[in-house]
């Protein structure tokens, strides 16, 4: 069965002209709806059909796939029926151009009604949503509807149905949304029909069908619809869409998922040929993305072992890992190989880690790595993926994110998909680390923990990894009690429980502080926290002299005045990345963080810096 989803979308919406056009969380709202439909994965193609070139274009420059159509159409149904007369479809879905938050559930809801035992009397299907407020139940602007017991409707109308005569009744009202599952059949006879005097007189599509003896079959649903029918509804539109990102990160009781294999210890990484082989596919590859300070080392090299199409890429990690460089290696990938590769390993430090992540990621989701940079956002398994760090701190090898530079953010891909499916931990591998570079990434597990445990999302799960980490990274930095190999064994663990440790809180000022650097002047993170942290007493007072006497200790230059020569425009980016970051604030601040960092607050300290 063939089944497409298709969104009306007329320009010039009388109420609110241009509103599918208005900014919704940085995306218009068609295009958030169009994005909606394709996440569901439920359609084989999802069309926009439109009367504007600037919808067509809108959607096209984003991705997608539009339709035009004639100006002159009285319906939506009229102008998605004229854009399917001439295709091969079985079922065809409108979605409503102005409802951006269409969720699955509802659209799944309305499909699973052509898999009942009656499906071949149904014409279409629709949605309709239990309501009991009166005033709601007598506006005329919401449709009601009735169903006989097997659930197809009865009738619609603006008129509370049924009336109450009786006041203690017992009765259900319903409000249809306007989400129909429509045999292609029905549709072209909708279009063809013509207008009958009871959908005349209520101003309700839906009522043709049923003056022409057609079977509409409802479900209910609870999924609440945002139709933006005003400026008003734009407002609490976005109001919404922070909220519910809000929701994803902060719930109460985060359900996780963890590295399900690792194996650890020095000369570990000779085991990599047995932990492979059983996951190779016949014709797929296994991708070797590597740090390319290895390229001329041949004793590693040699012992990764290529086998069949095995590929070795080396990647710099001089840069902080792009949204495009992972469409651009991914792209590299999927022309090379007929089949998709068995496996993405990542060798490196955090910048190896999290392209490794990304690009296992983006194998099996369309789009730009861009689409999903935020919380929850990847729909579909990521391809096998490895993670074999050779440097220590970032706890890139256990967290839930990949950390990316994007065309308006520096944000992570935080699914449940992001995490490796294998980690091989050797300490030897990170012999070759250069002394600075050592104590940056080690700081950046040190300020893990030190956000992690100072902050307002703590519990004792976060604790119990993150005093770990933060003692181990005392006796690493600050006793030196330890032999080279132990400290070596030992900092990749502290790693691991610093990644654990945020995995069930967040990180705080110094990351928000060192994203918004790294936007805009590139700096490297491990190096962006310290430049931060070392300028953060108000937040984090007798952690930042701990982190002064080991800057001392090893004798390490932190840079300063890297603010000093910004501009204005530059200055302002770096406040808003930072200021976007909300869990990390609220993690290190509390609900009430927007009074206590202002933009102004901000910049101050960024002049510190
Ligand atoms: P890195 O990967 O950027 O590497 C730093 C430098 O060390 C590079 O020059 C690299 O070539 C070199 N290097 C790595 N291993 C070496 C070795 N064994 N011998 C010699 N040189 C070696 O450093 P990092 O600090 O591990 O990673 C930083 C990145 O990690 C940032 O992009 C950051 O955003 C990301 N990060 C991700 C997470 C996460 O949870 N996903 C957490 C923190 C940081
Ligand atoms: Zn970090």
């Amino acid at each position: 069965m063939k089944i497409i989803a298709m969104i009306p979308a007329r320009y010039g919406a009388s109420r609110f002209p241009g509103k599918l056009m208005q900014d919704l969380g940085g995306k218009s709202v068609i295009v958030r709806t169009y994005q909606a439909a394709k996440n569901t994965g439920l359609f084989d193609e999802v069309y926009v059909v439109t009367d504007s070139d600037i919808i067509r274009e809108e959607i096209e420059n984003n991705g997608g796939k539009a339709i035009m159509s004639k100006k002159t159409h009285e319906s939506g149904s009229d102008r998605i029926a004229e854009a399917v007369e001439n295709m091969d479809v079985d079922i065809v879905v409108n979605v409503q151009g102005d409802e951006p938050f269409t969720s699955k559930k509802g659209l799944q809801q309305v499909l699973d009604v052509f898999n009942g035992k009656d499906a071949h009397t149904i014409d279409l299907a629709s949605l309709m949503t239990e309501i009991d407020d009166w005033k709601e139940i007598s506006d005329p602007n919401c449709v009601k509807v009735i169903t006989d017991e097997d659930s197809f409707a009865l009738y619609f109308s603006r008129s509370p149905i049924p009336y109450p005569r009786d006041k203690n009744a017992d009765v259900k009202y319903y409000k249809h949304k306007g989400i129909y599952a429509f045999r292609k059949e029905a549709l072209m006879d909708f279009y063809r029909l013509p207008m009958r005097s009871l959908e005349a007189v209520e101003k309700i599509e839906c009522i043709r069908y049923l003056e022409y003896g057609k079977r509409i079959k409802m479900a209910v649903t609870t999924a609440q619809g945002v139709e933006i029918d005003t400026p008003e509804d734009l407002v609490e539109a976005n109001r919404l869409l922070k909220k519910e990102d809000k929701k994803s990160v902060n719930n109460k009781f985060r359900n996780f998922p963890m590295v399900p294999k690792v194996v650890f210890g020095a000369g570990c990484f000779n085991q990599l040929p047995e932990i492979l082989a059983p996951q190779r596919q016949k014709n797929a590859p296994f991708i070797f993305l590597v740090d390319d300070v290895f390229k001329n080392n041949n004793d590693l090299i040699n012992r990764i072992k290529l086998r069949f199409n095995d590929k070795l890429i080396f990647i710099s990690a001089d840069k902080e890992p792009e949204t495009e460089q992972i469409d651009q290696l991914v792209k590299e990938i999927t022309s090379e190989f007929k089949k998709k590769p068995s496996g993405i390993i990542g060798i490196g430090g955090g910048t190896l880690l999290d392209i490794a992540k990304a690009v296992s990621i983006m194998l099996t989701n369309d789009g730009s790595a861009a689409d999903y940079q935020g919380w929850d956002l990847v729909k579909k398994k990521a391809v096998y993926h490895i993670g074999i760090p050779t440097i220590s701190g970032t706890g890139a090898e256990v967290s839930r994110t990949t950390v990316l530079l994007g065309p308006v953010r520096k944000l992570g891909i935080n699914s449940d998909f992001t995490p490796f499916d294998q980690v091989v931990l050797d300490p030897d591998l990170t012999k070759g680390v250069p002394k600075n570079q050592w104590f940056y990434t080690g700081m950046d597990c040190f300020i893990h923990c030190v956000e992690s445990l100072n902050g307002t999302f703590l519990n004792a799960f976060s604790q119990s990894y993150g005093e770990k980490a933060y003692d181990l990274c005392k006796e690493i930095f600050l006793e030196q009690s330890t032999t080279e190999a132990e400290a070596r064994a030992k900092l990749m663990m502290a790693s691991w429980h610093g990644g654990m440790s945020i995995a069930y809180s967040q990180v705080g000022v110094a990351h928000a502080m060192s994203y918004g650097l790294s936007y805009v002047l590139g700096t490297k993170h491990g190096i962006g926290n310290c430049i931060v942290f070392n300028q953060l007493e108000e937040f984090y007072k007798d952690d930042v002299v701990v982190f002064k006497k080991m800057v001392k200790k090893h004798d390490i230059e932190i840079p300063k005045g890297v603010c000093a020569n910004l501009t204005d425009n530059q200055l302002d980016k770096m406040i808003e990345v930072a200021l976007s970051l909300v869990p990390l604030w609220e993690n290190a601040l509390g609900d009430d963080w927007q009074t206590l960092m202002t933009p102004e607050k901000l910049k101050a300290l960024y002049l510190k810096m």
